[in-house]
């Protein structure tokens, strides 16, 4: 901890090593539903969303200037819906299973964000594994991914350095300026996603992705389900 700044951060992988107890993990929101987007669209999960983003700070203010501008996810602070901080990946693990609530069958926990892989470590993979857990991740790719994870999804951002190009799906939200998705093609993912960006020019954006599915036969379309049948 900087003996400047003595309170402890709400990003882990702010100021501590990337390997190892890292202390406090920030939760935004941790809840029950079903999973809206990809290929896994449907299916019943545990939602454990970090709080933090290395880029952007959340604050509209800094929109404009920010490096991710089209976010459309309150990832800022510990107030959600069970959300809060957790002392060790023993504590969140329960917290995940107790929300998961009976039944080993098909357990399921999509880690996001903001950018989880600015806190998620291997001990908290190994703690969901031992309450039999599939550990699904989405990130924009700009950190590494911790080792374990049963799925990647990695969604990248126009400008940024994508890191993280081996997965299981690559999700492009589109239309985005300063991505060419033939660039995209070469990155070792098993499912090319393009998902429509959530902005005022819907239907623009839809079209578009549309045209790129049927231009570039790798790509497949996904819809943020969710939002259509009205799910968090
Ligand atoms: S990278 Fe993801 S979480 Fe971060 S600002 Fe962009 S869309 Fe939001």
């Amino acid at each position: 901890m900087d003996a400047h700044n003595p309170s402890p951060s709400p990003l882990r992988g702010s100021l501590l090593s990337p390997k190892g107890a890292r202390g406090i993990y920030a939760v935004k929101e941790c809840f029950l539903t079903l999973q809206g987007e990809g290929m896994q669209s449907g299916s019943r999960a545990v939602f454990l969303r970090f709080a933090g983003c290395n880029l952007w700070s959340g604050r509209e203010q800094d929109r404009a200037t920010a490096q991710c501008t089209f976010c459309d996810t309150d990832f800022v602070g510990t107030d959600g819906e069970g959300g809060g901080k957790f002392a060790d990946a023993e504590a969140l693990a329960d917290r995940v299973a107790s929300i998961w609530g009976e039944g080993a069958e098909n357990r399921l926990v999509v880690i996001t964000g903001g950018e989880p892989m600015l806190q998620l470590d291997e001990a908290l993979v190994e703690a969901l594994h031992a309450r039999r857990f599939r550990v699904a991740v989405e990130t924009n790719g700009t950190l590494p991914a911790v080792r374990g994870l049963d799925w990647i999804c990695v969604s990248p951002k126009a400008g940024t350095d994508v890191v993280q190009r081996t997965g299981d799906e690559l999700k492009l939200v589109w239309p985005q300026q300063g991505i060419d998705p033939a660039n995209l093609e070469s990155w070792a993912f098993d499912h090319f996603l393009v998902q429509p960006m959530d902005c005022e020019a819907r239907q623009e954006a839809l079209d578009a992705a549309i045209n790129l599915a049927m231009e570039r036969p790798r790509w497949r379309l996904t819809l943020q389900a969710h939002k259509l049948v009205g799910l968090s």
